[in-house]
């Protein structure tokens, strides 16, 4: 039987194994672990990488969250507007500075948040909002930041999944006040661990952003503010900096793959029955390919499983839904799109080195279970 993993992390290993070992080794005779020369140099190719002035790198995706809204105040009494369509973080890290976290439906196209939703729920308490850019496609931007402008509200784009994605030439990270990444080892620019990154383009916000990282020190010892241990790690910056250069390769590699499940999906007549992912506004990195199935889809996902095919949902609880969130108060069907899509979506593999073999396996079995 064939295998096909949802990802091969190790497949992609092999081709930059010499390299990693390499700058691995002279990380461990210099003994210097923590930020430092590799952590800047990252910051400096992640802001150029992303069109933004400034990166500064922390721990993880979560972290970048986290210390983006402690940068821009953010706490007590205030609301801040996202999706409920997402990864837990992006909510946990509102709640965990003491912020209410807003709901607003996504499109049922793309998966991202609604930005002509979002009017409706903007109130004097409204001090953020939090766009996610899920799978790889950014959202809708232009109208979020006009009225995030219009209405004196920080934007925190969270493109965790979408690190060189663009929305009208613009890439993910550098439309809002500050981007959040992270470098989890499935995200399309994975580290050997955690790790994350927070751009923006302003001073003020960079200079803010790097006294919270290391507990609010500035000079060391010395604490005007509160902060945290934010740092990141120079092995996980070394080993970035080596994949980075690779990565609009694999991007290519993804976008290759997507386009083949197209035409595979297409002369198999399945395009009717399984809904495939919708392009809009630019470039689409494909953090994940995901379809959409009207009914079954558990039941598709394990027939796959049973045949050797690797597949996720992404997200099966939306988050008003969470039980840990029950105190906001929201009910079934409050959001209905996202609803929908939890039941329906399933992420199939993508990763730049599956191959064509694998990838008509995939939909040949897929073809299998819609004619059963
Ligand atoms: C992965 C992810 C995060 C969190 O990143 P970590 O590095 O795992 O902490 C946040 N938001 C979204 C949308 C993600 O996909």
């Amino acid at each position: 039987m064939m295998k096909v993993p949802l990802l091969d992390l190790k497949a992609q290993y092999q081709t930059i194994r010499d390299e990693v070992l390499s700058v691995t080794k002279d990380i461990f005779e210099a003994q210097l672990f923590i930020l430092g020369k590799h952590v800047d140099k990252l910051e400096e190719e992640i802001a150029a990488y992303c069109q933004v002035k400034f990166a500064v790198g922390v721990s993880s995706g979560t972290d970048a969250l986290l210390i983006s809204l402690m940068a821009a105040g953010i706490g007590p009494g205030d609301e801040v507007i996202t999706s409920p369509y997402t990864f837990f973080a992006t909510v946990g890290s509102i709640v965990r500075v003491g912020a209410r976290p807003v709901f607003v439906d996504i499109e049922e196209d793309t998966y991202n948040i609604d930005p002509q939703a979002i009017r409706d729920k903007i109130t004097s308490r409204t001090r953020a909002i939090i766009p996610v850019h899920l799978y790889g496609q950014c959202c809708d931007m232009e109208p979020i930041m006009e009225l995030a402008r219009a209405h004196d509200i920080v934007v925190i784009e969270d493109a965790a999944q979408a690190i060189g994605a663009e929305y009208k030439d613009r890439r993910a990270g550098c439309m809002g006040d500050m981007g959040c990444f992270s470098f989890f080892p499935s995200k399309n620019l994975g580290a050997f661990g955690d790790g994350g990154m927070v751009t923006t383009s302003s001073d003020a916000l960079s200079e803010k952003l790097k006294i919270l990282r290391v507990h609010g020190s500035h000079p060391k010892y010395y604490h005007k503010v509160i902060g945290g241990n934010f740092r990141l790690d120079a092995l996980q910056a070394a080993i970035i900096l080596v994949k980075l250069p690779y990565l609009d390769g694999w991007t290519a590699g993804r976008q290759a793959n997507a386009q083949n499940y197209r035409e595979l999906f297409k002369a198999e007549g399945l395009d009717d029955f399984i809904k495939l992912p919708v392009e809009k506004n630019g470039r689409h990195i494909y953090n994940q390919f995901v379809i959409s199935v009207q009914s079954q889809r558990d039941e598709l996902r394990q027939f796959l499983s049973e045949a050797g095919i690797g597949t996720e949902v992404y997200y099966p609880v939306p988050m008003h839904q969470q039980p840990c969130f029950a105190d906001l108060n929201a009910k079934q069907g409050d959001f209905p799109v996202a609803e929908t899509a939890a039941m329906e979506t399933l992420a199939l593999p993508i990763y730049a080195e599956l191959s064509d073999e694998q990838q008509a396996y995939v939909v040949q079995k897929i073809k299998e279970f819609c004619s059963s």
